[in-house]
């Protein structure tokens, strides 16, 4: 911060302001001073200024951070808690939630692109439960308005070039000053003959008709990080949509969806496999395949183990999405099974255990027991 000013007195809020509150305080003075906006000088500083106080009270744990310990605290969690920077709920993120449309070049461009920018496109990706414990490449494919092949996007006809606008000047905008009694007004326009974009197509491209992009199929290899979780979102900055006569393209949002395991749980980056033993098993010990993120595999249960036991395989979880190397664990939880249903042999057995033991059980059947009451 180079104000001094609080975060609170830069969104020109209440310390106890709601979130509704400072995110409308945040969305008035991104409008206002965003460098696409506005032409002030400072506006550009006062529009990463505000920003960043956005980014940090509009998040509850930062904003409580903040409220006790100032910023000190927040600068080794400036990524706004996301694994990739900006692909993944930063900056850019907010900056496209506010401002689509408006530059799909992403935030902090100091150039004015005059020309409106294509759409951003999201991707739903569903993958395997491995697939997002081990990463992989994934190849989409989809339709999109994409730059046009003949004139690279231009919208002019081959051999031609986009000519400056003789009515703004190639400033896009027109310009009016007033006097009034409050003094020199000016009126900004977008200039209505080129359409803000400073330029004009006098020969337009036979291919794309002058607006410089066409339908295509494509194909994007995307890398899907070990790690990854259900409603994670890739950004591919600039895999969008076309922008119209070479405007800046839109991002391309690819939303992840995992497909369960049968057998196993994930709660971030643990992993967790319910086991059932038997009464003998639990008490006697065994050897059981359990199922890991690697395959099946062998687990040895020892004698006398209880139910309610968790059997933690350190580093057996899912990957880490931040620190290369680092995994969860993979918690095998034992309940012991209570037969229902026996056997005649079993509950003999059964009997026996209870009478080696001095145990006084139930005995027989419910049809021995009424024989034995009829006697
Ligand atoms: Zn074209």
């Amino acid at each position: 911060m180079v104000t001094g000013r609080s975060y609170y007195e830069i969104l020109g809020v209440e310390r106890n302001a709601s979130d509704a509150e400072i995110k409308r305080a945040f969305r008035k003075l991104a409008q206002q001073h965003h460098p696409d906006v506005s032409a002030e000088a400072g506006s550009a500083e006062r529009f990463k200024e505000a920003n960043e106080a956005y980014q940090v009270l509009s998040d509850p744990k930062r904003r409580q951070i903040y409220d006790v310990v100032g910023t000190a605290a927040l600068g080794d969690m400036g990524g706004a808690g996301s694994p990739f920077g900006e692909g993944f709920g930063g900056f850019g993120d907010l900056f496209d939630a506010f401002f689509s449309g408006m530059s799909g070049a992403g935030a902090g461009g100091s150039r004015r692109s005059r020309r409106p920018a294509g759409s951003d496109l999201r991707y739903d990706l569903r993958i395997a439960f491995g697939e997002a414990v081990h990463g992989m490449d994934k190849e989409i494919e989809f339709d999109l308005l994409d730059k046009c092949g003949t004139c690279g996007g231009s919208g002019a006809a081959l051999g031609s070039t986009p000519t400056t606008c003789s009515h703004c000047g190639g400033r896009g905008e027109i310009r009016a000053v007033r006097q009034t009694m409050l003094g020199q007004m000016v009126n900004v326009t977008a200039c209505n003959r080129c359409n803000g974009e400073g330029s004009v197509i006098s020969s337009p491209c036979g291919t794309c008709r002058g607006d410089g992009r066409v339908q295509r199929h494509k194909k994007l290899r995307v890398t899907i990080p070990a790690g990854i979780d259900e409603g994670h979102q890739i950004r591919l900055s600039g895999e969008g949509e076309a922008g119209p006569r070479g405007g800046p393209g839109g991002n391309l949002y690819v939303a992840v969806h995992v497909t369960p395991h049968p057998q196993l749980r994930r709660d971030g980056t643990e992993v967790y496999h319910d086991l059932s033993l038997s009464i003998a098993q639990a008490a006697l010990g065994t050897r059981v395949r359990i199922p890991t993120i690697e395959g099946e595999e062998e687990l040895e249960i020892k004698p006398g183990t209880q139910p309610g036991t968790e059997i933690r395989m350190r580093g057996r979880g899912v990957p880490h999405l931040r620190r290369a190397g680092a995994r969860g664990d993979l918690h095998v939880m034992v309940r012991v099974a209570v037969p229902t249903k026996l056997s005649k042999r079993q509950r003999q057995l059964l009997e026996e255990l209870a009478a080696e033991s001095g145990e006084v059980v139930l005995s027989g059947g419910i049809l021995d027991r009424m024989k034995d009451a009829i006697g």
